[in-house]
């Protein structure tokens, strides 16, 4: 299958090219040429079927024709090595718990995914040169990418971070992993490591000398495979007796995770509507109100992996709809919600129900609060593990929460990292010498 890009200015190219670019060339974002429409007869036994069962057929609809079913089927089980399951939290509403993989957050299915498709890619046509990674990070990304390429063959990660501005456990999620990961403490802000990583993929001595690639959340295999879970969400529903009128509310920052349940909506999944909960970055929200979408500086938020101003996937989804407004905004509503706003909501969920919402998810739980219409049955995407904002959860709802092993695993570990200036000529350096 061919990829295009959103900017429609240069060709198509493979599946290849689209996952090691990353980017189009006109600095559009890649889509698959065509989305396949699921049969009825995979509806009809959806509910028979395992998360992983399910993604191996929604992967063939899209990789089939460029990966071997076999090493296909393989890339989906190895990246599904953990459930996303339905839980009921009241009356109508449920959580898809979406972090219980690696590093306690959805971004684990994608970046998991992409590691080993790009693996897949590189056996098949290198002889034996390594690629490298970079990715900067201010936190989420870079345990989600670290752990998903952790001990990938041919493959080694360069996670660039900003010294003292992560949290410790975000810091020790991608600096005591070892093996191909390597962590660059850098001794500036999120934009230097940003800096620094886009420099790197301009340097012609630098390119000529190692194969570089970026593992950004636009590229296509870390953002198709999120489809997989929209199709399990639907599953457990129906296994439960509520497939009918469903209304999917999803907590959206750089809108990757939503659009790919607009694929699924697509490919024939039975979901009436969705709802894109924001925090106090609005940009979207405004979009479905005004049909203006006038992009802003963020602000920073306590559901923090939501602070996006300019949402880089807005393109993919003007690009599904043909750009129009009123079809967009008939299919998705939304909201935007301060800081106090989801603090007041993860008290009460839990004082109400017993259930701990973490920030980003009582976004998507208040939504549908708000929302949700008599009859319709509400599931919001539980992004991330509350663990992982233990400090504010606990404060707020007045209770410990457990830290699950894997995480305390991590905090076991021993910090390793090279210390680097937000100096380029300093990074290029240290890259020549590998
Ligand atoms: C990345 C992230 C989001 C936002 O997802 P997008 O695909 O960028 O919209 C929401 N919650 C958590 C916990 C995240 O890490």
């Amino acid at each position: 299958m061919k990829y295009y890009s959103t900017n429609h200015t240069v060709p198509e190219v493979t599946l290849r090219d689209a996952v090691v670019k990353g980017l189009a060339a006109d600095r559009g974002l890649f889509m698959p040429e065509r989305i396949e429409k699921l049969p009825k007869e995979f509806f009809e036994n959806i509910d028979e079927l395992s998360l992983q069962e399910i993604a191996v057929r929604v992967a063939e609809a899209f990789f089939g024709e460029d990966v071997d079913s076999k090493a296909l089927e393989k890339i989906v089980r190895d990246t599904l090595s953990f459930d996303t399951p339905v839980v009921e939290v009241e009356n109508n509403i449920y959580s898809l718990e979406l972090f219980h993989g690696p590093t306690l957050a959805f971004k684990d299915v994608g970046a998991r995914f992409m590691a080993r498709l790009l693996q897949y890619f590189i056996n098949k046509d290198s002889d034996g040169t390594t690629v490298n990674v970079l990715v900067a990070t201010s936190g989420d990304t870079g345990s989600a990418v670290a752990n998903g390429f952790l001990g990938v063959d041919g493959i080694h990660v360069y996670v660039l971070y900003p010294k003292g501005k992560v949290s410790p456990i975000q810091e020790c999620q991608f600096t005591t992993l070892g093996k191909n990961i390597t962590a660059i403490e850098v001794d500036g802000n999120f934009d230097d490591c940003q800096r620094l990583v886009k420099s790197a993929f301009l340097d012609d001595e630098l390119n000529s000398k190692l194969l570089l690639t970026s593992a950004n959340s636009i590229n296509v295999a870390r953002f198709l495979p999120q489809a997989f879970y929209y199709f399990s969400g639907y599953a457990q529903l129906k296994a439960k007796g509520r497939g009918a009128d469903i209304v999917v509310c999803v907590p959206s920052g750089n809108f990757g995770n939503i659009t790919a349940g607009l694929i699924a909506l697509k490919m024939g999944l039975p979901i009436k509507r969705f709802i894109a909960a924001n925090n106090a970055n609005d940009i979207f929200y405004k979009y479905l109100l005004t049909g203006e979408y006038t992009p802003k500086a963020s602000v920073q938020t306590f559901a923090n992996a939501m602070d996006v101003g300019d949402p880089s996937n807005f393109a993919r989804i003007l690009d599904l709809y043909a750009g129009k407004h009123e079809v967009i905004a008939s299919l998705i509503s939304g909201n935007a919600f301060s800081d106090s706003e989801i603090a007041e909501t993860m008290k009460k969920c839990y004082e109400k129900t017993g259930y701990v919402l973490d920030p980003h998810g009582a976004c998507g739980y208040l939504a549908l609060k708000q929302l949700l219409k008599e009859g319709e049955t509400g599931l919001f995407l539980e992004t991330a593990h509350p663990a992982k904002f233990r400090d504010a959860v606990t404060e707020i709802i007045g209770c410990e929460i457990e830290i699950p092993r894997r995480l305390q695993e991590f905090m076991k570990g021993k910090k390793q990292s090279v210390e680097m200036s937000a100096n380029f000529a300093d990074l290029k350096n240290y890259l020549m010498s590998i």
